[in-house]
């Protein structure tokens, strides 16, 4: 018997459930599109019937639980989803009670981003280490803290919402419903807001006819960089040097070992290392100057890996 636990990533477009081996290999995985309209009995539905699925295909294995990666805000302790923006009629729902029961194993909720930097901690780029900060850069920025061996928590499970820390005084609005967070910054979706601005005003024709009648991507602007296209490359420059200025109050905040980027715009890292380092290097005090910033190494897999590590026996 292998020891392994089942793990489930609840996101607003996609449910994914996976068998996880102690050692973070997936052995089993399902997904299917979330049922986001459906309420959460509709949901939960799903969950038993992926779980199902990847628990048939992995007969040999010793199921010590199954953990629980879902949109914030959630009580960990309580195993409450809270409030999840993108799924209708989750509010107060005791997921990780009501999953026990059905399924008669132990489960343990986690948020999301904490998940993934729990998977990336354990199984990924911050293996070795005992403090770290994820930093997830796609639609919005995501992450969790590893500190001293440890995810922070905070008040409320709330720590590490490092997308809103204020990086500006321009009034730019953010998501949150906040001005001059880092995610209004340095998004994905901030990206490509500041090149459909540049295309609309004839700036950036090369990135316009990339784009064609379809609305501007960050996408785009990294295929015009990699063709060489002069405006592209000013954009991930100005890109990268946001993705500094809150890496920057990140080392100093958390004094990590390594910061590790995930997510769409973290794998452009090759192309906007050179200035984040050099942003890094501007404004960060000496002492924090060397701390290397890593690609993630596990992909959209970090959340399943990351749950399932909630329940393994070695997981923090
Ligand atoms: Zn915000």
């Amino acid at each position: 018997m292998t020891r392994a636990a089942l793990a489930i990533d609840l996101g607003g477009t996609d449910l994914r459930a996976a068998v996880v081996e102690a050692t973070g290999r997936v052995a089993a995985f399902a997904s299917t599109p979330t049922d986001a309209k459906g309420g959460p009995d509709a949901v939960i539905a799903q969950m038993v019937a992926l779980l199902g699925q990847v628990r048939a295909e992995t007969p040999e294995a010793d199921i010590v639980g199954l953990g629980v990666g879902a949109p914030g805000p959630l009580d960990p302790d309580a195993g409450i989803v809270v409030d999840a923006p993108t799924l209708v009629g989750w509010r107060n729902v005791p997921l990780a009670a009501i999953l026990s029961e059905r399924l008669g194993v132990a489960v343990r909720l986690e948020n999301d981003a904490n998940a993934a930097a729990l998977g990336e901690w354990r199984f990924g780029a911050g293996q070795g280490t005992q403090s770290l900060v994820f930093v997830t850069v796609s639609t919005g920025i995501g992450g969790g803290v590893i500190v001293d061996g440890h995810l922070l928590h905070g008040r409320r499970g709330l720590a590490g919402e490092i997308g809103h820390m204020a990086v500006s005084e321009r009034p730019v609005r953010c998501a949150c419903g906040g001005l001059g967070c880092w995610e209004a910054f340095a998004s994905g979706t901030a990206l490509a807001r500041e090149a459909s601005h540049l295309v609309a005003s004839g700036g950036a024709p090369g990135i316009g006819r990339l784009a064609g009648s379809d609305p501007v991507t960050g996408r785009h602007v990294a295929e015009a960089a990699r063709q060489g296209d002069g405006p592209a490359l000013q954009l991930l420059d100005e890109e990268a040097r946001w993705l500094g200025v809150g890496l920057t109050n990140l080392l100093h905040l958390y004094s990590p070992e390594r910061l590790i980027l995930g997510g769409g715009v973290g794998s452009l890292l090759p192309m906007i290392q050179e200035r984040i380092r050099r942003t890094i290097g501007e404004r960060a005090m000496a002492a924090f100057r060397d701390v290397p910033v890593v690609q993630a190494a596990l992909g959209r897999n970090a959340g399943l890996v990351g749950a399932a590590s909630l329940m393994l026996p070695e997981a923090s």
